[in-house]
C-alpha cells in the first residue's frame, strides 16, 4: 500500500467547486518571506524545511535537514529557544522568542554572523509553538522600521474608546477606525456573519479614494466552512503577499511521523489559493484577518485588505489580537445592551396597543395610528384578520393570496398548539404556492388570535434579496475569470449568494416572535373577552326580553279580570239610564263602555304580542301556497267586505319556519293592505324573491293602498304605533307590525318597506339569516 503524499497548495488540483474539501490547515507550504523549521522536541533536530531556506538563512535544505538547529542558531538562541521551550506554554500557542539579526553572507560560520552587515531586509524574529510532539520554529523577515509606535499607548487608547460605545455598531465602528490607524492598512471592516453563514460588512474604514464596501452582503461560499473553522480557533491571520510563489516543506511529509504538519497556528501559513485567488480578483495583495467571537463562536471578522503587500510584524498582530479580543468581550453585553433596547420598544409598542385596544373595545383599529400592530414585530408587512375581514398595512400579498395562506395555515397544527405561533424566513419551502408571494412574503411570523381560526395577525418580510446591497459584479463591468474559472469572481460569488437567499427573508429574532407571542397572549385575552361580553349581554337581552314577554303576559292577564268588572258594572248602569239619567250623564256612560272595550283589545294584543316570544318556534317544511291560502281562508269575511283582488303572480315555494306564526304574519299584512286602501279597485300581491348569495328568498305582500311615508318606516314596527286615528281605516291597535317583526326576528330575518305615497306599499321579510343565504 502507498501512502498518498501529503497536499501542498502548490501542487494542489483541488476541485475549486468543492472548496469546502480544501485542507487549509494543511496547506504544506508556507508564505515565503520567512522559513519554517520543523524541530524534534528531544534534540531540536531539523525535520522539515521551508524550500526557501537559502533566501533567508544562506543555507539549501539539503545542507539543514537532520541538523541541530544549534547549526544555524548559534549557540546564544539556541539555548534560549530550548529553555524557551521547556519553560513557556507554548502549544499551539506561538510566541515570540527573539529577533536574529542574519547576514546570507556569513552564514558558513556563526562566528561570522556578528561581523557581516545587517540585512537590509530587516531582522528575522523567531516565533515558536509546539503541536503534535515537533517544534515549529518560524523566522519572519519583518522589513520593520526602527521607529516603532508605541503599541501599548495605541491599544490603551483604543480600548478606552470602545467603552463608550453606545451600541453594537458604534462598538465596531470604533474597532474598524482604530484598526485602521493602527496597523496603516488601506481598508479594515467588520464583518458579521449571519446563521446561514453569509455575512454583511457591518463597519468600515478606508482610505479615503476607495469605494465604500459598507453594508454590501457575501455568500457563506466566500469564506468555506473549513477557514471558518481556522478563524474559530486562531485570533489574527495574516497574509502579507497574496501574489507570492508559496514555498514548500522539504519534505512534505514529517520523517518520524509520516504526518503532514498542521500549520492552523503558523503565523507564515501558506494560503488557501480559493483565498489568494479571491483576492487578486478584488485587487488586493495583502491581507490581515481577526476573529471576533462570541463564546467559542464565530461572530465575525475583522478584514484588513492592503493593495500592496504589507507585512504586519508580530507585534502590530499582537497589539491586534488584543482588540479583537477586547471588542470580542464587549460585542455580547453590546449585542445584550441592543437586544434589551429592541425588547424595551417592543414591549413598549405591546403596552400602548393592549391600552389602545382596551379602551377601543376591538382590535380591528389597531392596524391604523402609531403605533400600529405593524410596529409590534420588525416587518415590511402586516396584515390582520378579524370578524371576516382583512385590513393591511406595508407590503403585504393580496387579499385572494392572504385568503389561501389562511387557509392553508388553518391545516397546519402550530397555531393550534402552544405558542401558537408559526415562524418561518423561507415561506415558499413549507408552502410552494407562496413562492409567487416572495416579494412580500419570504418571511411570515403568523399568530392566530382565536380559536377556531376565526383572527390572526401575519407579518411579513420581503425577499433579503430586494433588501440588501450586494456585493457581486453590478452587471455593467466584465466578467472576470481567475484561473480557475469564474467561481471566485465577484459576480459569480453574488450567484451563488443570490441561490442561497432566493425566498428567504432575514430571520425573525428571538425578540420579534417573543413580542410577538407576548401580542398574542394580551389580544387573544381581549378578543374572548370581548366576545364572552358579547354573550353575555346577548344572555341578558334575552332574559330581560323574557321577563318583559312574562311580564306583559301576566299585567295583561291580569288587567282583563278588573276591566270584565268595570264593563259589567257600566252596562247595569247604562241600562238603568236608559230611564230617567239626564242626556250628558248617558254619553259619559257610553264612553266609559267604549273605553273598556278598546282597552279590552288593547290588552288583548298585549298579551298577544308577549306570547310571540314566549315559546320556541316549532320549525318545519311548509308549502307556501298552503300557507297563503290558510291566512285568506282567515280573513275570509273582511275579502269578501273589501271586494279585494288577490293576486298570486306565480306558485310559492316551500318555506322552512313556524306553520301557526307565519300564517300570523301573513294574516297581518295582508289585512293591512285590504285595510291601507282607498280605491276603487284595490289589490293584493302575494309573491316571493328568488335568494341571492348574499340575501336569503324574501316573500313580500303588496298593495296598491294609501302608502307609507318613508320616516314612519321603522316607527310602524313599534308596538301600539299607528298613523292614523282611531277610528280611521276602520280602527285597530297598532301592535299587528310589531307581532310580525317579532316573529320575523325569532326566524332570524329580516322586515323592511317599500313604498310611494299614493301608489301602494310593499312589505318585504325573510325568514332566515343573511349569512345562510
Ligand atoms: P294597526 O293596523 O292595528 O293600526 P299595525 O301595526 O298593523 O297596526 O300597523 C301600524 C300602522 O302602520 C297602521 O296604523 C298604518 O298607519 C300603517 N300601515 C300598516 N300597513 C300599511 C299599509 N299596507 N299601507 C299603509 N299604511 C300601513
Amino acid at each position: 500500500m502507498t501512502i498518498p503524499e501529503p497536499y501542498s497548495i502548490k501542487r494542489g488540483t483541488i476541485s475549486l467547486m468543492s472548496c469546502d474539501a480544501e485542507p487549509v490547515h494543511t496547506p504544506g507550504c508556507i508564505q515565503s518571506h520567512g522559513v519554517l523549521l520543523v524541530l524534534r522536541r528531544g534534540d531540536l533536530t531539523i525535520l522539515q524545511v521551508s524550500e526557501n531556506s537559502a533566501d533567508h538563512l544562506g543555507k539549501a535544505p539539503d545542507a539543514l535537514l537532520g541538523r541541530s538547529i544549534a547549526e544555524v542558531l548559534g549557540g546564544e538562541h539556541d539555548t534560549a529557544l530550548a529553555r524557551f521551550v521547556e519553560q513557556e506554554p507554548v502549544e499551539k500557542n506561538p510566541l515570540h522568542v527573539f529577533s536574529i539579526e542574519f547576514s546570507i553572507d556569513a552564514t558558513d560560520a556563526v562566528d561570522a554572523q556578528a561581523a557581516a552587515p545587517p540585512d537590509p531586509r530587516g531582522p528575522l524574529d523567531a516565533l515558536v509553538h509546539t503541536i503534535d510532539g515537533v517544534i515549529v520554529l518560524e523566522l519572519e523577515r519583518t522589513g520593520r522600521a526602527q521607529n516603532r509606535p508605541d503599541y501599548y499607548a495605541l491599544v490603551r487608547k483604543t480600548v478606552t474608546r470602545l467603552q463608550t460605545a453606545q451600541s453594537l455598531r458604534d462598538l465596531c465602528q470604533i474597532a474598524a477606525e482604530d484598526l485602521w490607524k493602527l496597523t496603516g492598512i488601506d481598508r479594515v471592516m467588520i464583518y458579521r456573519f449571519h446563521p446561514d453563514h453569509s455575512g454583511e460588512v457591518f463597519a468600515e474604514a478606508k482610505r479615503a479614494d476607495l469605494a465604500p464596501f459598507f453594508g454590501l452582503h457575501y455568500p457563506a461560499d466566500d469564506i468555506p466552512g473549513p477557514a471558518r473553522e481556522i478563524f474559530r480557533k486562531t485570533w489574527v491571520r495574516p497574509l502579507a503577499d497574496a501574489r507570492g510563489a508559496p514555498s514548500e516543506l522539504v519534505p512534505l511529509a514529517n520523517p518520524d511521523s509520516g504526518k503532514p504538519l498542521e500549520m492552523t497556528y503558523c503565523a507564515l501559513r501558506g494560503a488557501s489559493v480559493m483565498y489568494t485567488e479571491y483576492l487578486e480578483n478584488i485587487g488586493v495583495a495583502a491581507s490581515l484577518t481577526l476573529s471576533i467571537r462570541r463564546g467559542d463562536q464565530l461572530w465575525g471578522l475583522v478584514a484588513c485588505h492592503h493593495e500592496q503587500p504589507f507585512q504586519a510584524d508580530f507585534q502590530v498582530r499582537a497589539a491586534c489580537e488584543l482588540l479583537a479580543q477586547v471588542v470580542s468581550l464587549q460585542l455580547v453585553a453590546a449585542e445584550q445592551r441592543e437586544q434589551l433596547e429592541y425588547r424595551l420598544a417592543l414591549a413598549d409598542v405591546q403596552r400602548k396597543l393592549v391600552e389602545r385596544a382596551a379602551t377601543e373595545g376591538s382590535i380591528a383599529p389597531l392596524l391604523q395610528g402609531t403605533p400600529s400592530l405593524a410596529d409590534a414585530v420588525g416587518s415590511d408587512g402586516t396584515a390582520l384578520f378579524h370578524e371576516r375581514t382583512w385590513s393591511t398595512v406595508g407590503r403585504t400579498p393580496a387579499q385572494a393570496d392572504l385568503d389561501a395562506l389562511v387557509a392553508w395555515l388553518r391545516t397546519r397544527g402550530e397555531l393550534d398548539r402552544p405558542p401558537h405561533l408559526y415562524v418561518t424566513d423561507h415561506l415558499g419551502e413549507a408552502h410552494p404556492p407562496a413562492q409567487a408571494l416572495r416579494d412580500t412574503a419570504s418571511g411570515l411570523l403568523a399568530a392566530s388570535l382565536a380559536h377556531g381560526g376565526r383572527s390572526f395577525i401575519l407579518w411579513f418580510r420581503a425577499e433579503t434579496l430586494r433588501m440588501v446591497n450586494w456585493a457581486g459584479d453590478p452587471g455593467d463591468k466584465p466578467v472576470r475569470h481567475g484561473p480557475h474559472g469564474p467561481r471566485l469572481t465577484p459576480r459569480r460569488s453574488f450567484e451563488l449568494w443570490q441561490e442561497s437567499v432566493r425566498g428567504h427573508a432575514v430571520p425573525w429574532s428571538p425578540a420579534d416572535i417573543e413580542a410577538a407571542g407576548l401580542l398574542r397572549v394580551a389580544l387573544m385575552e381581549l378578543v374572548v373577552s370581548h366576545a364572552e361580553r358579547l354573550a353575555a349581554l346577548n344572555q341578558e337581552l334575552q332574559r330581560s326580553n323574557e321577563e318583559l314577554d312574562a311580564f306583559a303576559y301576566v299585567a295583561s292577564h291580569d288587567l282583563k279580570e278588573p276591566l270584565r268588572g268595570i264593563h259589567k258594572y257600566a252596562t247595569h248602569l247604562a241600562e238603568r239610564a236608559a230611564e230617567g239619567t239626564d242626556e250628558e250623564s248617558k254619553e259619559r256612560l257610553s264612553s266609559v263602555l267604549r273605553l273598556t272595550v278598546r282597552m279590552d283589545s288593547l290588552i288583548n294584543a298585549l298579551l298577544l304580542f308577549s306570547r310571540v316570544g314566549r315559546t320556541g318556534l316549532r320549525l318545519e317544511r311548509v308549502d307556501g301556497n298552503e300557507l297563503v291560502a290558510e291566512a285568506l281562508d282567515l280573513l275570509g269575511g273582511r275579502r269578501e267586505e273589501t271586494r279585494i283582488e288577490i293576486r298570486i303572480p306565480r306558485p310559492l315555494p316551500t318555506l322552512l319556519c313556524d306553520r301557526v306564526r307565519v300564517r300570523e304574519v301573513l294574516v297581518n299584512l295582508i289585512s293591512n293592505a285590504m285595510k291601507y286602501n282607498q280605491r276603487e279597485a284595490r289589490w293584493v300581491e302575494i309573491g316571493w324573491r328568488e335568494p341571492t348569495s348574499a340575501t336569503p328568498l324574501a316573500l313580500y305582500v303588496r298593495d296598491n293602498g294609501i302608502g307609507i311615508k318613508p320616516r314612519y318606516f321603522d316607527q310602524i314596527f313599534k308596538i301600539f304605533k299607528r298613523l292614523h286615528g282611531r277610528d280611521e281605516f276602520t280602527g285597530g291597535t297598532g301592535a299587528g307590525l310589531a307581532i310580525v317583526k317579532k316573529v320575523v326576528d325569532l326566524h332570524g330575518g329580516r322586515i323592511w318597506i317599500d313604498s310611494v305615497m299614493g301608489e301602494g306599499s310593499t312589505f318585504f321579510f325573510t325568514l332566515a339569516p343573511e349569512s345562510t343565504a
